[in-house]
């Protein structure tokens, strides 16, 4: 079986990985809710993990992170936490439903959005957030990139013009934390979220949402932190402040593992194999007939993300033939992103999405390249 669905999670993970998940389950209790040396181990795990991942993202300290069950988890913390009726708040045209939902639940309380269109590569022109911002707003929402085209939002120059119109910068990471470059104070973003499962190599139900140091994200979940716990108030203080009820300790234990996975191979020379990948692919697939491939031309800047289609045909049908007939893991349909399949022009059919990852080799392009080339009768 060749797995080119990275972009949904990423498989296989790093063997440390389920190690130190079965580790932690073996050899840690609660965190923060004990003085004994289980919940020690415990909070060990998540202190380093928070210490990690804060690193990665150059932040400041690692109480700007906090554990959430994923990307999804972690943009409603930080849209319901920052926004309320009557802000205005700029999103942009490629954004996945994991913020696109919210939104619109959020507009239905009497937010007022504006969705700023992306060119037909999922680009954004700077121009079209330019105007948008002329009104003002509360935050500007975007995507780092996109997980339909594999397009890379230039979020330092997003950060300035929403700081110069007044606006938040909030960052929806799922796509690029653990495989890009990330400089949170560089890129002028206020609140991050990202996934733990996909290009940072830890479970399932793991993620976070980073917070700059200063911003308040009122919590929409209270409970017990281990802190404070004489009072019957909500911690104000960060993690503490979004993080109620025992954590995903074991889960965290292995994204521990994969981000430090991630740092002794070097995130650079991740990103370079994941992108040389990404360009055979693209090379590849733009000589047979009759596909069509979005996104970004060759040689810009993408993630490992690549849309394509054969004519007219349905892209579940194909995602589910290359499963079968050639063990080839992809995805078709829409990948949870209507507006991104909107503003490609690939609504109705969708796309097969081949997203390569840090353990996919060179022949397993070139074998899946030679399947696309059988089924399209090249
Ligand atoms: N945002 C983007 C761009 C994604 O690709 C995904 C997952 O596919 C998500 C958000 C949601 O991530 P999670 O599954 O961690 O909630």
């Amino acid at each position: 079986m060749i797995y080119l669905d990275n972009a949904a999670t990423s498989w296989p993970k790093p063997a440390a990985v389920p190690r130190a998940v079965a580790a932690c389950l073996r050899r840690a209790a609660s965190p923060g809710r004990g003085g004994h040396g289980l919940s020690r181990e415990a909070d060990k795990i998540m202190f380093a993990a928070r210490e990690e991942l804060s690193a990665l993202f150059a932040a400041t300290n690692s109480s700007t992170i906090t554990f959430t069950a994923n990307a999804t988890d972690a943009v409603n913390t930080a849209l319901f936490g920052l926004l309320a009726p009557g802000d205005r708040v700029v999103t942009t045209s490629m954004e996945h439903n994991a913020v696109a939902r919210p939104l619109r639940a959020l507009e239905n309380r009497g937010l007022i959005l504006d969705i700023v269109p992306c060119d037909h590569t999922g680009a954004l022109p700077l121009d079209n957030l330019r105007s948008a911002l002329k009104g003002g707003a509360k935050a500007v929402v975007a995507t780092h990139a996109s997980n339909v085209t594999g397009t890379i939002m230039p979020l330092a120059d997003i950060g300035r013009l929403a700081h110069d119109a007044g606006a938040l910068l909030i960052v929806d990471a799922a796509q690029t934390a653990g495989v890009e470059p990330i400089d949170v104070a560089a890129m002028g973003i206020d609140a991050m979220a990202f996934s733990g499962h996909k290009s940072l190599l830890g479970p399932q139900g793991t993620g976070g949402l980073y917070v700059r140091e200063g911003i308040m994200v009122e919590p929409f979940r209270h409970g017990g932190t281990g802190s404070l716990s004489e009072s019957d108030r909500q911690p104000l203080f960060y993690p503490d402040r979004l993080e109620s009820g025992t954590p995903n300790t074991p889960g965290i234990a292995g994204l521990l593992a994969g981000v430090r996975y991630i740092n002794k191979r070097g995130l650079e020379n991740i990103r370079i194999a994941e992108y040389q990948l990404t360009a055979d692919l693209l090379a590849g697939l733009t000589q047979i007939p009759g596909i069509a491939v979005y996104g970004p031309p060759a040689g810009e800047p993408r993630t490992a993300v690549v849309s394509f289609t054969v004519g007219d045909q349905d892209s579940g049908e194909i995602a589910h033939r290359l499963d079968r007939e050639f063990g080839i893991a992809c995805r078709g349909g829409l990948h949870c992103a209507p507006w991104a399949h909107q503003t490609i022009g690939s609504l109705v059919t969708g796309t097969v999405r081949f997203s390569p990852g840090c353990f996919t080799a060179a022949a397993d392009i070139a074998a899946a390249l030679a399947a696309v080339a059988d089924f399209a009768g090249a």
